[in-house]
């Protein structure tokens, strides 16, 4: 996602810390007390601009939700939504998903949301894939057991190695649509990317995975 350096990002974080936590590691294996009601966690990794994320917290007040996101002149603007909504059930973490073991214990996430990540498509960048082999891995080590991946993308490329990835890895595939928005599926909450991608007329690939026991 390109997005001009925003040199105040950093201090307009640090004025919100009740939406943007700072510490995250010190929630490791008690992320419920950071939420007004103890109820299943569901993360985002590479959140963006927080449009899915913040519908989706609307959408489920019975469920919490934290978004993931790496580049802070990018989290800034779903931190700015978060602020307009005020959404209990929602926080924000500019953290590397490649370390989310650090800041996660094993079973403290029921569901992992996956959109538009960047499809890395030169073979040598392989492992920034947010579908690579070690990330599945990071997933399993902080997910509960039997948890889920819920993944989107217009690319289908990185949508057919992901499909690959997660079988090596023994997920199992519980749902796939080759064309999301022309499916039966309900409920679905657009990304800044889906709407800008299939605006100009991509079809959206979609499928989810669960570990197994
Ligand atoms: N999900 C949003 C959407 O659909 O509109 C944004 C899609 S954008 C193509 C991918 C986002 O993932 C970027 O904002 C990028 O900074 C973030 N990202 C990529 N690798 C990441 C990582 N290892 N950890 C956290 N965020 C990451």
């Amino acid at each position: 996602m390109r997005q001009r350096n925003k040199p105040w990002a950093k201090d307009r974080m640090n004025e919100y810390p009740q939406y943007l936590i700072a510490n995250p590691e010190q929630h490791k294996g008690k992320w419920f007390e950071v939420f007004e009601k103890n109820q299943p966690l569901h993360i985002e990794i590479g959140t963006g601009k927080g449009r899915f994320i913040t519908g989706m917290a609307k959408a489920n007040p019975d469920i919490n939700y934290i978004g993931i996101e790496l580049i802070e002149s990018i989290i800034v603007c779903a931190l700015d939504k978060l602020i307009e909504e005020e959404l209990p059930n929602l926080k924000l973490l500019n953290v590397n998903a490649a370390e989310l073991e650090k800041y996660f214990a094993k079973g403290d996430v029921d569901r992992v949301y996956l959109n538009f990540s960047d499809p890395w498509p030169k073979v040598r960048h392989e492992k920034r894939r947010l579908t690579f082999d070690s990330f599945l891995r990071v997933y399993e080590n902080i997910l509960v057991d039997e948890g889920e991946i819920h993944f989107k993308t217009d690319n289908q490329g990185l949508f057919e190695y992901s499909l690959t990835s997660f079988s090596k890895y023994g997920l199992l595939l519980t749902y796939v649509s080759l064309d999301l928005h022309q499916s039966d599926f309900i409920g679905n909450i657009m990304t800044e990317y889906e709407e800008k991608f299939s605006n100009k007329g991509s079809r959206i690939y979609r499928s989810e995975v669960k570990y197994r026991k």
